[in-house]
């Protein structure tokens, strides 16, 4: 059965071969062992960087691939195809784009040839606060310059890999919110280094969770950071994060459509073996049909997942196409993994089998790095031309 998509002109193709080869040495065991003990997967996410995947976004010059977005959507969906989560290092891939855009070049000059190398991670994204929530502009942590300094202070929630990262690209307030016209003025980014940082002002807490995630709370006491941390213009943050959004919703969409591929392939192979009244549960078209209503549901998603990175790739506006790829790929995953726990009976529910972890760790994609709500109401205002409704 095609667990890849039908489109064979695939001008990755040697890259999906290259990652499929290199997860081949990190099978179910390995994923299910890290699960089980919440550990980083650390011998995959340096082998990764070592053979240059996780760089594939940065320019050249730099020391990395130079590839687009395409590659890279190639790339993390291998990964879940095979068994694997890509969420333990995906963030490098997106966050670095706030450097490479917005830094200066003494900035990228610094820290983009060594975090190609992997002699730096750049893997912690602090953008989310416990009272603000989706409502960005509400957050709480603020940075004060005092002399050639910021003083930061405040809360993050949800900070994925800080415990595995050198480096964190952090929003927070430099202007008050009542003192700025509009909403979104007076944030903006950092460049923080947590190693000097850690003990210093900086703790970090782990949140424990329903999927292996290594994620955190962060916590900003008197942290003194160097004013040229400082990414871009102050006050501009906003702006400099939401341009990175586009290569996010994509990448995270390709991994969903991994993830599809993941449970449709393992339905399908289980469907076939198992024997119930003695013929195959997949000769029942009630354990059929729903197996080919959800690759038929992923085919459809990757379309768009390929035309949002096509859009992104060729410098063309794609903030509609990559909200309804990660909208569309996240759905048909959900669906896939509900399909696949089905068609195992209970089986599905055992942990040897991965289809239960996998189906934890596939539901995260709904929630974040955006709720499935918020892009249907970025359709509705920006596509559609419905009033705002927040
Ligand atoms: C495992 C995990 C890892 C994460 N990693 C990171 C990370 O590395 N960095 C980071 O910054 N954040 C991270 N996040 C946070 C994630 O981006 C947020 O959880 C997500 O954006 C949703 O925000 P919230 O949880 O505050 O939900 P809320 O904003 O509180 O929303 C709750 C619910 O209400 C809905 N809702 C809210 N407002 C509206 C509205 N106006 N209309 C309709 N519905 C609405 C939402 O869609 C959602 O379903 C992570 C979260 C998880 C669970």
């Amino acid at each position: 059965m095609p667990a890849d998509s039908f489109i064979d002109d695939d001008p990755h193709a040697d890259i999906r071969d290259a990652v499929r080869a290199l997860c081949a040495q990190y099978p179910a065991e390995y994923w299910r062992d890290l699960d089980r003990a919440s550990a980083y997967p650390e011998a995959f996410v340096r082998e990764l960087t070592e053979s240059g995947f996780l760089s594939v976004l940065i320019p050249e010059e730099y020391g990395g691939a130079g590839l687009g977005v395409a590659a890279a959507t190639a790339i993390l969906e291998e990964i879940q195809k095979s068994g694997g989560n890509s969420s333990a290092c995906h963030a490098q891939m997106y966050i670095m784009g706030s450097l490479l855009r917005h830094g200066s070049e003494a900035q990228k000059q610094a820290y983009l040839p060594r975090i190609a190398s992997g002699e730096l991670r750049l893997q912690a994204f602090g953008v989310t606060e416990p009272t603000s929530g989706t409502d960005t502009t509400r957050i709480r942590t603020q940075a004060v310059r005092d002399g050639d300094a910021y003083v930061v202070n405040g809360q993050k929630v949800w900070t994925s890999r800080a415990e595995h990262s050198d480096l964190m690209l952090l929003l927070a307030r430099t202007t008050p919110r009542d003192k700025v016209e509009k909403r979104h003025q007076g944030l903006s980014v950092f460049l923080v280094d947590m190693r000097q940082a850690l003990g210093n002002g900086l703790t970090i807490r782990p949140i424990e969770a329903m999927i292996n995630h290594a994620t955190t709370e962060v916590f900003f006491d008197d942290l003194r950071i160097p004013a040229d941390s400082l990414i871009g213009e102050e006050g501009k943050g906003f702006r400099y994060i939401l341009d990175g959004m586009n290569a996010e919703r994509i990448l995270i969409a390709s991994e969903c459509i991994g993830d599809a591929r993941w449970f449709i392939k393992k339905a399908t192979d289980y469907a076939n073996e198992r024997q119930v009244f003695g013929r195959p549960i997949g000769q029942n078209q009630g354990i059929q049909f729903p197996i080919a209503k959800a690759y038929a549901a992923t085919e459809a998603a990757d379309l768009m997942v390929r035309q949002a990175a096509a859009l992104f790739d060729a410098g063309r506006p794609c903030g509609p196409q990559a909200n309804m790829a990660k909208m569309l790929a996240s759905e048909a995953s959900w669906q896939a993994a509900d399909v696949c726990l089905q068609t195992h009976g209970g089986f599905g529910f055992a942990t040897e089998y991965d289809v239960e972890r996998k189906f934890r760790e596939t539901r995260l994609y709904q929630v974040a790095p955006i709720s499935t709500n918020l892009i249907l109401s970025h359709i509705a205002e920006h596509v559609l031309g419905l009033p705002r409704s927040y």
